[in-house]
């Protein structure tokens, strides 16, 4: 049987960026994509937070606009600015594509229409069992560590990593690539817009506009499944009221219709077990609900490879490590944010306390922003005041 010293399943940004930057440091990695071409299908805004590029170490080219505004949007539809950054926004053929390219260039192997289909322990290792969609022939390969981050549709059930409350935390979404025969107004190319209200059904609805060369995406995710039809109907209201402030005068040419699962729970409780690894929204390690996902799938995807090139002979103990780094990266933050939308969906017109006070006060998404360094303590303080006087508003 075939033998590999990494194994990645996915190629998002999670998996990408483990297979680039583990490669870099020597370890080799076989990817397994279920698509033909990487990024290609995958539905997403691709809005990027400020000084992705640089962190990830990516071409500017596939910077479509730089975003200096962010476009806060509260229950009432009153829109709040924030400026920041700025954030940038991409697409994922080009985004997943490059990451992949630089991969194969540090050495990886990516295979595509190579679908996973499951794992199971071997005498030297994990054995990775995927199907070879071209040939239509069933393959394994022994693999000594492995890294899942096939994204939403890791559903895992009777698996070591299965979790009842997956399923509650998906969300639907549905997305317009709008494109347009002349330019939405100016201020369209210089935003990412957040829309946070309450659906028609009386459920909690994030929506968004993020604007690419040649189109404009609008979309919006609810937790749980909602009708066709229904979805679409938000959906249509959304852009109508999108398109009444942005291009009143201008008719689509062309509307391309998008969907796929988009997840928003709580990280699974296990997330490495013998060798294995889960990363970015397969392992729970993404929100979903403020336009970081992928900074967050590609910040697992890295310290899964760190942790491999730090030990490399001993998958156990690499898995170990970066149980603890994403523990301490992720878990608890992650916590708090879905804790912090739960107490803003119980009255949706916290959301506009909320964004009246990150506009007004500059110095606040700038240090939340910063949240992967350590904070200094006047910056600690400021934060608990800024949290105490949020809370005395909302209450
Ligand atoms: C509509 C929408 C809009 C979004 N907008 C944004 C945004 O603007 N900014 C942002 O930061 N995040 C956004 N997100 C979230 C973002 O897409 C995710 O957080 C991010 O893609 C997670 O990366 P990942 O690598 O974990 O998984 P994914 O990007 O989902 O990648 C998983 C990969 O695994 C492959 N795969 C799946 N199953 C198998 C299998 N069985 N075998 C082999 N390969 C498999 C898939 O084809 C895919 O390439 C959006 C999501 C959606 C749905």
């Amino acid at each position: 049987m075939e033998s590999a010293e990494l194994v990645i399943v996915g190629c998002g940004p999670a998996g990408a960026t483990a297979a680039r930057e583990a490669s870099r440091a020597g370890v080799r990695a076989v990817v397994l994509e279920k698509d033909a071409v990487v990024g290609e299908k995958r539905v997403c805004a691709a809005g990027l937070r400020p000084g992705f590029c640089d962190e990830f170490d990516l071409p500017r080219g596939i910077v479509h606009f730089d975003t200096p505004r962010l476009a806060l949007f509260d229950a009432r539809g009153d829109e709040h600015e924030v400026i920041f950054g700025p954030g940038h926004t991409s697409t994922r053929e080009e985004l997943d594509g490059t990451i992949a390219r630089l991969a194969s260039e540090e050495g990886a192997q990516i295979r595509t229409q190579a679908l996973f289909r499951g794992l199971s322990r071997g005498e030297k290792g994990t054995v990775v069992e995927y199907a070879d969609l071209r040939s239509g022939a069933r393959r394994k390969i022994t693999a000594r560590s492995v890294f899942l981050a096939q994204g939403a549709t890791a559903i895992l059930d009777g698996t070591r990593f299965a979790f009842d409350r997956w399923r509650d935390g998906l969300m639907t979404t549905l997305q317009y690539r709008v494109y347009l025969d002349r330019p939405a107004a100016t201020i369209a190319y210089r935003t990412l817009e957040l829309h946070y209200y309450v659906g028609s059904d009386g459920r909690q609805i994030v929506g968004w506009m993020f604007p690419k060369r040649d189109h404009l995406a609008i979309g919006l995710g609810v937790i749980g499944k909602m009708e066709g039809g229904k979805l679409r109907a938000e959906l249509d209201a959304l852009t109508q009221r999108i398109r009444e402030r942005l291009y009143p005068q201008t008719a689509p040419s062309r509307v391309k219709v998008e969907g796929h699962l988009l997840y928003m729970g709580a990280p699974r409780p296990i997330l490495t077990s013998d060798g294995v690894m889960l990363g970015g929204t397969a392992a729970g390690l993404v929100d979903a609900t403020n336009g970081e996902g992928i900074y967050e799938a590609a910040m697992s995807g890295r310290l899964a490879a760190e942790s491999l090139a730090q030990h490399r002979n001993d998958p156990y103990r690499a898995a170990q490590r970066y149980a603890r780094a994403v523990g301490s990266r992720f878990v608890r933050r992650l916590r708090h944010r879905l804790k912090l939308m739960h107490f803003l969906e119980r009255r949706p017109d916290r959301f506009g306390i909320l964004f009246k006070q990150l506009a007004s006060t500059p110095h606040l998404p700038e240090i939340l922003h910063g949240e992967a360094r350590r904070r200094t303590v006047r910056e600690r303080i400021f934060l608990y005041t800024q949290l105490a006087r949020f809370f005395l508003a909302a209450r």
